[in-house]
């Protein structure tokens, strides 16, 4: 039998332990973003 864990966010198949790809873009995309300030701030100061 499969077991696993539904994501309570998007409703994705997991293993038990594996945390959704949803919450992991949320974070790439802050970072992402702060990514971006630090570019511009570069960009500004070169
Ligand atoms: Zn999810």
């Amino acid at each position: 039998m499969a077991y696993y864990h539904v994501c309570e966010y998007c409703g994705s198949n997991l293993d038990p332990n594996e945390k959704c790809d949803c919450q992991k873009q949320e974070q790439n995309q802050e970072q992402k973003s702060e990514q971006k300030e630090i570019n511009a701030k570069r960009a500004l100061a070169s």
